[in-house]
């Protein structure tokens, strides 16, 4: 492989980044990865953001491109369907297959994150600058400029790849500069993560199934994690009488989930505390278009098209980016002005796809798994 390639950087050490930066540096990139924050593994975790999520066979293509998908699938765990959780009365179990064999994972978002950065840093040419935030951008000279704990530094590159995520600063450039058009369009509703811990050591729940709480216009949901606890999210209005202000004592918090969610309350013994200290995290869905401009400044995974949680496929999409870019590369000779294009070209209408999907998914998760027809379809595929 050639080792003259000028260098690319690429902005955001996240999922898609640092896959990114493997998938380059094998074409013979030099990469430079810019990430606003500390190294993630000398750091500590942000409390209640996000910690696992569920891996689908589109994202573990991608893993195994580059070798990866063994180490990562060790620590899974297989949620073969979803576990509906009524106020009243017994769970219900809803296969995902008819022959019940077919799964997603749970992962670890901290433990998949370091294992692509340690991929990435493993190979030649690959450099990281963690502490760099993007605060400016130049499109045509591929001018960046960077936050730092020393001051602000600049630095150019050939191509410039923004893989930043939903909040994205190389969007933002590029929409100051004029170069794309964008909308955000965030949900009235957030998030909020909660803990059940293991019981004497073992799971608290099935761990074969993604947990749902649906209560029409708001739910819970539940994934497994490796060391036996589960990370429960909650997705509810943020504003209203059913909103996360609307509890604001420990006793409004307790008496709530008593009557709402009665079979969370003895599992989660730190759940006053998670409730109140917990950041509320915001949903909403992102396009933009085009999706680089000049030929040189390109964007990818959330940056380019973030989508609501609620199909679990924003970073399995962000992993098929890459994938796409690379063979968008090898069809254009890596002619960056040619291959850009066809990135988006390729990808935007699935994007969009998966993007009007997540939406309608979450009406599915909160209200309808809860119908008559889940539940015949639930007898037949355990005929
Ligand atoms: P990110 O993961 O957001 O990474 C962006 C990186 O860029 C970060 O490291 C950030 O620090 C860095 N950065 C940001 N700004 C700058 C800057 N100015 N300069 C330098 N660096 C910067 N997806 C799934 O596939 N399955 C799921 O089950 C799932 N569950 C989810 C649950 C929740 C509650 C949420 C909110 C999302 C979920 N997603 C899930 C979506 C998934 O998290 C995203 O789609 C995925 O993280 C996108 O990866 P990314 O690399 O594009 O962006």
């Amino acid at each position: 492989m050639s080792t003259e390639r000028d260098e690319v950087a690429v902005v955001g050490a996240g999922l898609a980044g640092c896959l990114l930066a493997c998938f380059l540096a094998r074409r013979g990139y030099p990469v430079a990865l810019y990430e606003r924050r500390p190294d993630p593994r000398t750091g500590t975790v942000e409390r209640g953001r996000s910690i696992n999520l569920a891996l689908s066979e589109r994202g573990l293509d991608a893993l195994r491109r580059i070798g990866l998908d063994e180490q990562v699938m060790a620590d899974a765990l297989p949620m073969r369907g979803r576990m509906i959780h009524p106020v009243e009365g017994e769970s219900q179990f809803q296969s995902y297959s008819v022959s019940g064999d077919r799964a997603i994972n749970s992962i670890s978002r901290g433990a998949l994150n370091n294992a692509l950065l340690d991929a990435a840093t493993a190979l030649p040419g690959v450099r990281v600058a963690f502490d760099h935030r993007l605060v400016g951008l130049d499109p045509v000279g591929g001018e960046m400029t960077f936050e730092t704990p020393q001051g602000k530094v600049t630095a150019t590159a050939s191509v410039v790849l923004g893989a930043d995520g939903a909040g994205s600063a190389v969007r933002g450039q590029l929409l100051a500069y004029g170069g794309l058009t964008e909308s955000l369009d965030f949900l009235d509703y957030g998030y909020k993560e909660l803990t059940i811990p293991p019981i004497g050591g073992e799971f608290a729940l099935d761990p074969g199934a993604l947990h749902i709480w649906p209560r029409g216009t708001s739910m819970m949901i539940a994934l497994p994690n490796p060391d036996r606890s589960f990370t429960c999210t909650l997705f509810w209005p943020t504003h209203g009488t059913r909103s996360f202000a609307s509890l604001s004592s420990p006793a409004a918090i307790e008496r709530f989930f008593a009557d709402h969610y009665p079979d969370l309350v003895p599992l989660a013994p730190n759940l006053v505390d998670d409730y109140q200290h917990n950041p509320v995290g915001v949903l909403g869905t992102v396009r933009c278009t085009p999706w680089q401009v000049a030929g040189r400044v390109g964007l990818l995974g959330d940056a380019a098209h973030a989508i609501v949680p609620f199909y679990g496929q924003g970073a399995n999409c962000a992993f098929e980016d890459v994938v796409e870019l690379d063979r968008c590369l090898d069809e254009c000779d890596d002619e960056w002005a040619a291959a850009l294009p066809l990135f988006q070209h390729r990808r935007q209408d699935d994007a969009e796809a998966i993007a009007r999907m997540a939406l309608a998914n979450f009406v599915e998760m909160r209200d309808k798994v809860t119908s008559p027809v889940f539940r015949t379809r639930k007898k037949v595929e355990h005929a």
